[in-house]
């Protein structure tokens, strides 16, 4: 009986997208269908679930058992990862609650900026005001929980702004009682609703610790032409006390307001009624206010970048990180530590799922797992691998590797069965230096990748 074999030989040149690497790329990530999407839920115009629940949010009134809503974005921020305070400040289903999620800065955590809006609202609905400011900070913190930020950032969802910024007075309270170093709180309140499409938008501001500095930066984010955020700014200066950033100032923290056009009223016409819906958007500037929401937020947290991705080449996996620390870790094994393996490159002894975790500056990314599979030497092959010279005096020579894409596991043994070496051969490494052994009887075990074994017995002179 005839058998035929066939070979394949794959050598594999894998170059994964590469992640985001840039502000800019973050800010592209920003996407007006999800911020779409939240809007239409926390306004009640869809369905949605939480607590593993089909609900409908179909009100967020302030002191009227608005804590669907506030579990709502509870569920969406813990699903990032985040750390969450939810803070009860007046006990009961029609008392005072901030959702808090905190992002902790790996370089600086005691630099804590604050991106917050209010959830509450007056009338049913409140699509603008404010799920539209809600709905961008649950995107920014989507997007940027992936990354380590040196700075600290803490996005706030109040409570009860519409009845007194109740909920914003007692966090900055808190604050200043434990003494926090907020740099800045960039407060939203309204910012879906271009009714001539000018494209203008407001910052509040007053020369409140460094306020008018904060106002710069944003503005230094919307003039950076790579961006491509074509808005126009307001700056209102003395601004407005009339959102919970005035909480802030009033206890000397640097704070802005941020919004749609107060200056000239083009305001939503839905302003405090139940007409307050999605439908009144302008979607296009929408996008454009979220992704200058994330914009300098991004900026002011200084994300730092990993790339998360793996180059694999025939025999072997390689991080496309440079200059950090690694440590290879086995997938199919609970991300163990593959013992020893803490260099840019990995070369797999056997096939598996593997990824990498790379430190950087206080800040441990893993790869996604890559499938890889050791090109070893068949069954078939095995028969044609012959070694000479036998006796040897110094090198050994392993004839019959194919290719470099093979590699062949050797372990040699003494006459009592005790390991001596063991070793991977290439087509192009196939020597075993014998020089310093003991003159007798040795055996070269040879492993297939199928694990069947060839055993040579070797004479050392
Ligand atoms: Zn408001």
């Amino acid at each position: 009986m005839k058998r035929n074999y066939i070979f394949f030989v794959f050598l594999v040149f894998l170059m994964l997208k590469t992640s985001a690497q840039s502000i800019q790329d973050i800010i592209n990530q920003t996407s007006l269908a999800n911020v779409t999407l939240y809007v239409n839920e926390l306004s009640g115009e869809v369905s949605t679930v939480v607590g593993g629940n089909t609900v409908t949010i179909t009100h967020r009134v302030s002191n009227n058992d608005n804590n669907l809503a506030a579990d709502y974005i509870k569920e969406k921020l813990t699903g990032f990862g985040l750390t969450i305070t939810d803070q009860v400040y007046t006990p009961g289903a029609t008392g005072g609650r901030n959702i808090i999620a905190t992002q902790t800065g790996v370089t600086n955590p005691n630099n804590i900026y604050i991106i917050s809006a209010h959830y509450d609202s007056t009338h049913n609905h409140g699509a603008d005001d404010n799920a539209s400011g809600t709905a961008a900070i649950i995107e920014l913190a989507r997007i940027l929980s992936k990354y380590c930020t040196e700075n600290t950032i803490v996005y706030a969802l109040w409570d009860q702004e519409e009845t007194g910024l109740n909920g914003s007075a007692y966090y900055a309270q808190q604050a200043t009682n434990n003494g926090d170093n907020i740099l800045g709180a960039f407060n939203i309140d309204m910012m879906g609703y271009d009714g001539n499409d000018d494209k203008h938008f407001d910052i509040d501001v007053r020369p409140i610790a460094n306020s008018i500095a904060m106002k710069d930066e944003i503005i230094s984010v919307l003039n950076n032409a790579a961006y491509g955020i074509d808005l126009i700014v307001n700056v209102v200066n003395p601004g407005s006390p009339d959102s919970d950033h005035s909480s802030f100032w009033n206890q000397g923290y640097s704070a802005v307001l941020f919004g749609e056009n107060w200056k000239t009223n083009d305001i939503t016409t839905g302003y405090h009624s139940d007409n307050d819906r999605i439908g009144l958007f302008n979607m296009p500037y929408y996008h454009k206010m979220c992704k200058l929401v994330v914009g300098y937020i991004v900026t002011v947290a200084s994300p730092i970048f990993i790339d998360k991705t793996i180059t694999q080449n025939g025999t072997s996996l390689s991080s496309n990180e440079t200059g950090s620390t690694y440590q290879w870790v086995d997938c199919n094994n609970s991300n163990t530590p593959v013992f020893g393996q803490t260099n840019q490159q990995f070369t797999p002894t056997v096939s598996g799922n593997y990824a990498v975790q790379i430190t950087k500056n206080n800040c441990t990314k893993t790869s996604a797992c890559i499938s890889f599979n050791v090109l070893g030497i068949s069954d078939y092959q095995l028969q044609n691998i012959a070694l000479f010279p036998n006796p040897v005096k110094d090198n050994l020579t392993i004839t019959g590797i194919q290719n470099n894409s093979s590699v062949l596991n050797v372990k040699l043994v003494s006459i009592t069965g005790k390991e001596i070496f063991k070793k991977i051969l290439t087509h192009s490494n196939s020597k075993i230096n014998m020089q310093s052994l003991a003159t007798g009887i040795y055996f070269l075990e040879i492993t297939a990748t199928d694990r069947t074994k060839k055993v040579f017995k070797v004479i050392k002179e």
